[in-house]
């Protein structure tokens, strides 16, 4: 009979098979894209536990997002029945997460400590600055949010940090007043789960000892881009010289987190300080037809700093990579959207495709047309479901009644919906809380008078529903909060509300099918093991909330609660509700976020100079390499077609800008390409020639959208303003400057309209108008001056 697990290793190359049947040691494999990598990685699990030489329990394996460590489940799934109880497969922030559950009391954090995400950190920041009565303007929030993750991410408290200036003195002050803010409210930030779980390991011989014999197979995806702290995480559970078996893989031309603090340099500090005997290389590229690789390939060549290997395919050309101008961002997307649903009625599966952009902000305008087109779509990052404003109400709530210290939570909703709650008695509870050290919940009691009557109103209202909801399903307590707490009555009464009431509605909907994946519920433990059908999972499992709430407190033994859990999850997961569960829909995402993922199809969005390579780059070299690879990353992803695209105009962050296509295009094998618009056709030559002049002078980017105006103008290029979307047209009713939605404006230029939209704030401020005749606009309020008219 065959051995133990060669089903398994039938299909791999004899690199791929020497890879997966390595011996427990330290092994590293450096490979570029579509080579396996992550294939061979999870067929070592399977093949592993397949052979008996490990047990479940004895496995843990790093990926890079959540997305990712779903695929690999389900990847392990398909190859053999596993159990996923013992085995820690998730993000670093998610195993994190996972061991301080399972720690909390020696890692000295409140039992059902919360997770602040991205913007919570921001304005809990904020809330510091302001307490400590500095400069918003010298001490931006998200800079100073910044220099802390930054310091985390070198394992460096505030005490450890040399105050070499004043400037450096004043935001090590901030750092240890968050920190100790944060302890107040027990909540942590991303990098903070990082960072403990490394202080407690190193601090904790027991501990350190338990998990080092306890985890003998290490595996990480994705290695060049470990920062210093997940490095040095990872020895702490696998040190070198310890005997297991650590497995790491990555390459070096996709390493794109240098500004979050990768170091590409872990890779020869691994191969070095755990004696690596061998790096293997794997060359045979299984994923993209020839074209793509040739463009792939050509295009990375231009880098400098990089280790060295090449990639094969045996597919043949394939298609040519499609490239096309577009007049503005709308003609793009209408473009785009045309060309995906022929892909699909010609049987592509929809979630096949995938659009990818490198700036959040891009997404917008793709986003409202797949809109109106009735297209089902899912974003990936950005846009998240859980932090639309009414989502995030809810879930403060939710949160207070988990935990009333977290002030984060208590603030956002204490007067929302307004409750007679004053900036005056915030401000006077904000400081009796500062005085006495406690949290804004324990300090109520000090602030007098009516403010003080109400704020003892809120707290009763939170402690009624949390009384209220002794015993409810998940689903029950959040339709319980959402009613109780007003928010449904609010939204009610509000004239837009209708949108925000959907999302509430959806977030019941998510909860319920938390639980269902989960398997919370009368049998509480239940393990996200499909039981009728053994060695499948369940479909859809936010994995690091799964590990999260299976593993019981290492002390009491106490399994979290579903609603923690849910909670949990909805910090860690970027939602992805626009399209329901299961339902086939394109996928959009950022450059970064599409990392070790493939599609049939991929369009590259938004190749224009400033965009793509990003304007940030563009002065120094190692930014424009970290640019390049990024592109690298992006070609890769495709399978079958690729397609790229660029705009003359784009409407971003309210201002109409005008565009040359991205230098990466001169970067391409011109033969793998098919330009299905003229090249250099309109207005863009000119406006190249005065860009590179500029470029050449070192001007920055504001000269060059001067150049570009001023080309545009000369070229008198027509560009006709495109139709409105209609899910625009469902836009909040707001005052701006004596504008009212319905309400007549005056343009010089344009003459009379109607205001149809509002949108933004400050410099991002932006107006859509029907002024009959010139049709139908958007307009950048901070440029264009509207006055209204009645
Ligand atoms: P990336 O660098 O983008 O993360 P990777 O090196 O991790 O890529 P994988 O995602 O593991 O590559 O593999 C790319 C594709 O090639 C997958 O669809 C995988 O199933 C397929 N593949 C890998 N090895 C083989 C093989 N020996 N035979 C057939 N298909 C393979
Ligand atoms: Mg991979």
């Amino acid at each position: 009979p065959p051995p133990a697990g060669a089903g398994l290793l039938k299909n791999l190359n004899p690199e791929q098979y020497a890879a997966v049947t390595a011996p427990a040691e330290p092994s590293l494999i450096l490979a570029g894209a579509g080579s396996g990598k992550t294939r061979v990685l999870t067929t070592r699990i399977a093949w592993l536990l397949q052979t008996g030489q490990a047990t479940p329990g004895a496995i843990m394996a790093v990926t890079f997002t959540n997305k990712a460590a779903k695929e690999m489940l389900t990847r392990l799934s398909t190859m053999l029945p596993v159990n996923v109880r013992g085995m820690w497969i998730g993000t670093f922030h998610g195993l994190c997460n996972r061991f301080l559950r399972a720690h909390w009391k020696l890692a000295g954090l409140p039992q059902g400590f919360q997770i602040l995400d991205a913007s919570d950190t921001v304005s809990a920041i904020k809330r510091v600055i302001k307490a400590m009565k500095l400069d918003e303007e010298r001490f931006v929030p998200k800079q100073v949010g910044w220099f802390i993750a930054g310091a985390k991410e070198d394992g460096l408290r505030p005490k450890d940090i040399e105050q070499r200036d004043e400037q450096t003195r004043t935001l090590v002050q901030i750092y240890q007043a968050y920190e100790d803010q944060c302890a107040r409210e027990g909540v942590v930030d991303f990098a903070e789960l990082m960072l403990r779980s490394y202080e407690l390991m190193r601090d904790n011989l027991a501990l350190r000892q338990h998990y080092q014999h306890r985890f003998q197979h290490l595996l990480v995806d994705e290695f060049q881009d470990t920062n210093k702290l997940q490095y040095a995480w990872l020895k702490m559970f696998a040190p070198p010289g310890a005997g297991q078996g650590v497995f790491a893989v990555g390459d070096d031309d996709q390493s794109i987190y240098a500004f979050r603090g990768a170091r590409v340099g872990n890779m020869s500090d691994f191969e070095r300080e755990f004696r690596v005997k061998k790096v293997v290389k794997l060359e045979q590229n299984y994923r993209s037809f020839g074209n793509i690789l040739d463009a792939a390939n050509t295009l990375i060549s231009n880098n400098s700093r990089r280790l060295g290997k090449n990639l094969r395919t045996e597919m043949g050309p394939g298609e040519p990579i499609r490239v096309h101008e577009a007049a503005s961002d709308f003609n793009d997307a209408q473009w785009l959207i045309e060309e995906a649903q022929s892909l699909h009625r010609a049987g592509m599966p929809r979630q096949e495709i995938a659009v990818l952009y490198r700036s959040n902000a891009q997404s917008r305008v793709i986003e409202s047309a797949l809109f109106n087109a009735g297209i089902p779509y899912r974003v990936y990052g950005g846009l998240r479901f859980f932090e639309r404003a009414e989502v995030k109400h809810a879930l403060a709530y939710l949160r207070l009644i988990e935990n009333p210290n977290d002030d984060t939570s208590f603030l956002r909703v204490v007067n929302f919906p307004t409750r007679g709650i004053g900036a005056r008695t915030i401000e006077q509870l904000q400081d009796a809380a500062r005085s006495s050290g406690r949290s804004l919940w324990q300090s109520v009691g000090a602030v007098a008078g009516k403010g003080g009557a109400n704020l003892v109103g809120f707290t009763q209202l939170v402690d009624s529903m949390r009384n209220l909801t002794q015993g409810l399903t998940l689903r029950e307590i959040i339709e319980q909060v959402v009613e109780t707490s007003g928010l449904a009555d609010f939204y009610r009464t509000e004239k837009e509300g209708a949108e925000r009431l959907e999302n509430l509605a959806e977030l019941v909907n998510a909860a319920e099918a938390f639980v269902t994946q989960e398997g919370f519920g009368k049998d509480a433990i239940a393990l996200p093991v499909d039981e009728t059908a053994p060695g499948t999972i369940a479909a859809g499992l936010p994995l690091a909330v799964a590990a999260a709430a299976v593993t019981p407190d290492a002390e009491t033994g106490e399994i979290m609660s579903p609603l923690a859990a849910f909670l949990t999850h909805a910090s860690l997961e970027a939602g992805d509700n626009q399209a329901q569960a299961g339902q086939d829909a394109i996928q959009l995402m950022t450059v970064h976020s599409a990392k070790g993922l493939e599609f049939d199809a991929v369009f590259i969005t938004g190749l224009e100079e400033g965009l793509f390579p990003h304007e940030n780059s563009l002065s120094d070299s190692d930014g424009l390499e970290e640019e390049r690879r990024l592109m690298y990353v992006a070609i890769t992803r495709a399978r079958q077609r690729l397609y790229m695209s660029f705009c003359q105009t784009r409407m971003l962050h309210g201002q109409t800008r005008y565009n040359v296509k991205s230098r990466f295009f001169d970067e391409l094998p011109e033969a793998a390409l098919k330009w299905l618009t003229p090249r250099n056709q309109g207005f863009g030559s000119g406006f190249a020639k005065e860009y590179q002049e500029a470029w050449s002078r070192g001007s920055g980017l504001k000269s060059m959208v001067g150049a570009g105006q001023r080309a545009y103008s000369n070229e008198k290029a027509a560009w006709v303003e495109p139709p409105v979307p209609a899910s625009m047209k469902k836009k909040v009713d707001e005052e701006h400057g004596g504008l009212r939605v319905g309400k007549g404006v005056f343009h010089t230029k344009f003459g009379e309209g109607v205001l149809m939209t509002l949108e933004g704030s400050g410099p991002d401020a932006r107006a859509q108008v029907n002024f009959g005749r010139h049709g139908v606009k958007w307009l950048a309020l901070g440029v264009a001056k509207l006055t209204p008219i009645d």
